[in-house]
């Protein structure tokens, strides 16, 4: 990776991204004693759905990937598109969902995405060493982007005490790394989302709208917290996004209605309305009924994009307004679907073969804390308590 003043202006910098380790375990794992030459860390804000190839496109600034995850939906072609195919074979033009993977130095071996969930101590071990010899053989006068995948399907099928014994293992790497490049090398460790550590359920989410005789897509991939419909009579949508919210499981969903988003749970319903002035957005919430995104208690009237961020970056949805309000209005990915489903922590929604496979120990998606808080450190800077994707990049790379 090419860094703007990297060695010149500022000191060189190695950027480790650990796939999925929420911003919870880091200050734990902080709090025994390892990366201690690390500052605190920041809360990372991964935006909805807490998807890496959404959260690292957005981190980084670069081009959205084609879907959620690998397997999507092509509406023009009205079909699913993608899938396993892509992890057999070379890592091809075809194979790289988004731009940011041009700029990594290190990232594992194509095998190991799906051979993770197999066997996880031998493939982690196996990416830490090929990372640590890569590393201590590049230029020094270049920073270095490094992308360790291998944390997050530990944690998903192993779960946290698993992870803590990884993290050991690459706070000493860290330490022999920093010993031997000193002070001119400085390293920043994030992740791009979160997980809940709690056991998963699967919601049938597919068979419940069927039997209720809707026509939808959900492409069915990774067992994650989220959904992602699209409907083939977009007439339909406000009726499945209301017979969604009914389905156990389900936290809420969203639907775009003209320029708003409207929000359908079992705790009501409420639209998020966007005004710009300019360059500059205001949003506003209004309760239809209920409180589904529990912001009663803030603003009734217009507040600044910067003030929601403000005011609501520790709460229990952080960011809500905009982040949510921009999972639709954005080009998180190239085929945005018509209706995101965010379920509650503790389900899941995804490929049921694979559910019979592995027992899911921890998953990630929604728009909760526990997925929305990445995090982000730094051996060098002091960096604010609150940090949204979309502004990381300036942090990573300036
Ligand atoms: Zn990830």
């Amino acid at each position: 990776m090419q860094g703007n003043g990297a060695g010149k202006t500022r000191p060189r910098r190695l950027l480790l991204c650990l796939d999925g380790v929420p911003h919870k375990v880091i200050e734990q794992e902080k709090g025994r004693g390892l990366f201690d030459s690390f500052g605190p860390p920041t809360r990372l804000l991964s935006p909805f759905p807490t998807m890496t190839n959404v959260a690292l496109s957005a981190m980084l600034g670069a081009s959205p990937p084609e879907g959620y995850e690998s397997l999507y939906f092509d509406r023009k072609a009205g079909e699913l598109r993608g899938g396993i195919r892509k992890y057999l074979g070379r890592r091809t033009p075809d194979k790289i969902p988004s731009s940011y993977m041009d700029d990594l130095d290190y990232q594992e071996p194509l095998a190991f995405e799906f051979l993770i969930y197999v066997a996880p101590d031998r493939i982690w071990r196996a990416d830490m060493q090929r990372f640590r010899e890569r590393f201590r053989a590049a230029p020094q006068t270049h920073d270095y982007f490094a992308f360790l995948k291998a944390t997050d399907g530990l944690l998903h099928a192993q779960g946290p005490e698993r992870l803590a014994i990884a993290l050991e293992s690459l706070d000493k790497i860290l330490r022999e790394i920093q010993s031997s490049c000193g002070k001119e090398t400085e390293i920043v460790m994030f992740s791009d989302h979160g997980m809940n550590l709690e056991e998963n359920r699967r919601v049938p989410l597919t068979e419940a709208l069927q039997r209720r005789g809707f026509q939808v897509v959900i492409p069915a991939f990774g067992l994650c917290s989220y959904a992602a419909l699209y409907c083939r009579d977009t007439d339909v949508i406000p009726e499945v996004a209301r017979a969604s919210a009914e389905i156990t499981g389900v936290d809420f969903a969203i639907y775009k209605d003209s320029g708003d988003v409207v929000i359908e749970s079992e705790h009501g319903q409420a639209r998020i309305e966007q005004r710009l002035d300019g360059d500059a957005a205001s949003y506003r919430y209004v309760v239809v009924s209920g409180d589904p995104l529990r912001l009663k208690d803030f603003h009734d009237r217009f507040a600044t994009d910067h003030d929601w961020f403000e005011q609501t970056a520790g709460h229990r949805y952080p960011d809500a307004l905009p982040n949510i309000y921009k999972s639709l209005f954005t080009s998180r990915v190239k085929h945005t679907a018509d209706i995101l489903v965010s379920l509650k922590d503790g389900y899941y929604y995804g490929w049921s073969p694979f559910g019979r496979i592995v027992r899911l120990a921890a998953t990630h998606g929604n728009a909760l804390q526990s997925s929305s808080n990445a995090f982000l450190m730094s051996t060098h800077r002091e960096l604010p308590a609150f940090v949204r994707a979309d502004d990381a990049k300036a942090l990573l790379r300036n």
